[in-house]
């Protein structure tokens, strides 16, 4: 077996990075004792932060206050700040007029917030939920908790998907309705999505609701809630150019004005007094405690900087980065690139593969000892789609972002192909 040649040629040249991130060009040491520039290849973990929202962050910590409940100087700049904030992440998805913005932690927290706000059936038992086994833990387990959902075998495409996703609801409509639909906006392991525009319309059809967990979509694609019809959507700062300890849940008011507050505590009452409490409606009611501002205003700001991109030079940068990087493992003997649908669409940059003779958790070592690569390894939190796509034993992702440079992906390929060409 002999490593695939990587020529200028077929390298992916001209596609600069499209925004500065902060980090970029970070010199790692590897295991002969040399220093490389790192290449991240793990943005879809945790993407790191464009340099304007750094500036930003920088830019309001010495406004740093608490906010709402104080009538100071600095509690209004705060308040002002945490409150505009949410305007500007509810704007970018395309939020209705009436829709809430609730600041959480990230995707996992919005998601189990919601999961307390499903209204139950009139006879008292929890509100149906429909889950494929595609998806992310966070966007399964929450609604296995506390609804006891109902998880469907994805089909091998996604014209089959979505037919089963028709008759599943469509046979429970009659008798037991599905209150909620919880649906990937691409997925973490392959980047694939399904057409969600036509699966939102599938669901109303049967009086099902849909909440999009878009941790991997926001950062790849606009997305609209207005336009699409999903009636929730869940993001995190972290994997949109942003800090950790920030996330969203954006959606219809009417579940989470009725929904049990997520935390109590002070901020989300209007009123209490020993013998009872009078919760807040809107975001409040569901954000408890002294909130994360900076956190808010470092998402807004990345959500402002991506606005300000050409969705379609996005797209185009990231679909450049993602094609090479799919055909160039692909030319390499033993590597198999991951796949859930034959006739997925549009997927963003985010590409596992496995090699066979090789544990995935030697692989990202060898990728980051010798070469400065960062990639990530293991079941990617999607236990059940791993097992049954016969990958139970892991496998290794390799994701993009606005920030990622073809040289970065032709560095991976030429690495992947001298550990097939020098191994065993
Ligand atoms: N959903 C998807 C598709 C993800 O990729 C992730 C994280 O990897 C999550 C949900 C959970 O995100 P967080 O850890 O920010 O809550």
């Amino acid at each position: 077996m002999s490593a695939p040649t990587i020529s200028r040629a077929t390298a992916v040249t001209g596609l600069a990075p499209l925004r500065p991130v902060v980090g970029g060009g970070t010199l790692v040491p590897l295991v002969d004792g040399t220093q490389v520039s790192y290449a991240n290849l793990d943005v879809a973990a945790s993407a790191p932060a464009l340099q304007a929202v750094a500036d930003r962050v920088t830019q309001v910590l010495p406004l740093y206050a608490s906010v709402h409940r104080g009538a100071g100087y600095l509690s209004q700049v705060s308040t002002a700040l945490y409150e505009t904030a949410r305007r500007t992440i509810g704007a970018f998805v395309g939020a209705r007029e009436d829709d809430l913005t609730i600041v959480t932690r990230n995707t996992t927290d919005s998601l189990n917030l919601l999961a307390g706000c499903v209204p139950a059936q009139p006879d008292g038992e929890p509100g149906r939920v429909l889950v494929l086994d595609v998806e992310h833990h966070a966007n399964l387990l929450p609604w296995q908790r506390t609804t006891g959902a109902t998880v469907l075998t994805g089909g091998a495409t996604v014209a089959a998907t979505v037919a089963q996703i028709r008759e599943e609801l469509a046979d429970a409509a009659a008798d037991r309705p599905f209150a909620l639909l919880a649906l990937t906006g691409a997925s973490n392991v392959t980047g694939e999505s399904l057409p969600i525009a036509e699966i939102v319309a599938v669901a109303h059809e049967f009086g099902a609701r849909v909440v999009l967990d878009g941790a991997q979509l926001v950062p790849h694609r606009r997305i609209s809630l207005e336009s699409t019809g999903v009636d929730y959507l869940a993001f995190s700062g972290h994997k949109t150019y942003a800090p950790f300890g920030a996330g969203v849940l954006v959606g219809r008011r009417d579940w989470l004005d009725a929904g049990t507050p997520y935390l109590a505590g002070g901020g989300a009452v209007r009123r209490v007094r020993v013998g009872g409490t009078e919760w807040h409606e809107g975001p409040a009611r569901h954000e408890a405690g002294s909130p994360n501002v900076i956190g808010a205003v470092a998402l807004a700001a990345a959500c402002e900087e991506l606005a300000a991109l050409d969705p379609a030079e996005v797209v185009a940068h990231e679909n450049a980065l993602r094609q090479r990087l799919v055909s160039g493992l692909e030319a390499i003997d033993r590597v198999e690139v991951v796949r859930v649908w034959a006739d997925a669409v549009d997927p963003v940059g985010v590409v596992t593969f496995t090699v066979t003779g090789y544990d995935p958790g030697l692989v990202a070592a060898y990728l980051s000892a010798e070469h400065g690569i960062g990639v990530r390894d293991g079941r990617f939190c999607a236990h059940p789609l791993l097992g049954r796509l016969g990958f139970d034993a892991g496998a290794v992702r390799a994701s993009v972002g606005v920030g990622t440079a073809g040289e970065e992906i032709e560095r991976l390929i030429a690495a992947v192909g001298s550990l097939v060409a020098d191994g065993p």
